[in-house]
């Protein structure tokens, strides 16, 4: 896994929070690699891997993966060397016993989270977020039906692709269920990390750019 002086950011936040937009703006900054369970869960669908099979529905659906094969593909995937740096993990933990996986993970390695970072936003603007966006299928830049389309209809602003696609999962009712899975089983994890002393609350309702500006100040000052 990492090295013990290496960064191990976690980001806290309903879906359509921003997390991946945000950890990718601080990969960029500071170096840091990204971890993102969806991610490596679709990416495992996609693959059509055992573990891809037993994801696919329940992802569909809204639903959380078992924390078995979740850590499962966490682990694989903290076992190649680009993440000696330090790590932002988005979409984990999710569930308490994930939490526990991972305090145990860092244990064994002699690490501890830097900070989980909690995005607060409103429930009702993440469904109108989620259920509108889509990305480029070239480079994956990020936009929306209602909020931010390319500048020339059907034509990346950033990389001249044609291609977009949606996640199966982006659509206002899986949106709801996902949402009320973050408040079931991932919201109690803020009050886990209050208690160890790594929680900072960062307003996630502004601009991408003000979001990125305050981030950016809390990883500075917990990784000084
Ligand atoms: P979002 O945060 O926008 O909902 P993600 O890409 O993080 O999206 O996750 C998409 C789906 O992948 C989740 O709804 C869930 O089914 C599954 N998933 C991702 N991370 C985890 C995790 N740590 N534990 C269980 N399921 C997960």
């Amino acid at each position: 896994m990492t090295d013990a002086k290496s960064t191990v950011l976690i980001l806290l936040g309903p879906p359509g929070a921003g997390k991946g937009t945000q950890a990718r703006m601080l990969e960029e900054k500071f170096g840091l690699v990204q971890l993102s369970t969806g991610d490596l869960l679709r990416a495992a669908v996609a693959q059509g891997t055992p573990a891809g099979k037993a994801a696919k529905a329940v992802m569909e659906e809204g639903g959380l993966v078992s924390d078995e094969i979740v850590l499962a593909i966490l682990r694989d995937r903290l076992g190649q060397p680009d993440v000696a740096r330090g790590i932002i993990l988005d979409g984990f933990p999710r569930t308490a016993g994930q939490a526990a996986d991972l305090d145990k993970l860092l244990k064994y390695t002699g690490q501890n989270v830097d900070a989980a970072i909690s995005l607060e936003v409103d429930d009702e603007a993440m469904i109108t977020r989620v259920a509108g966006r889509y990305t480029c299928a070239k480079c994956g830049e990020g936009y929306h039906d209602e909020f931010k389309q390319p500048a020339v209809a059907g034509v990346c602003d950033k990389c001249g692709g044609t291609e977009f696609k949606r996640r199966a999962d982006d659509n206002a009712e899986t949106a709801r269920a996902r949402l009320e899975a973050y408040h079931a089983q991932t919201a109690p994890l803020i009050a886990h990390y209050r208690a160890l002393g790594v929680l900072q609350e960062v307003d996630a309702m502004g601009s991408i750019d003000k979001i990125a500006a305050d981030l950016g100040s809390v990883v500075e000052r917990v990784s000084a």
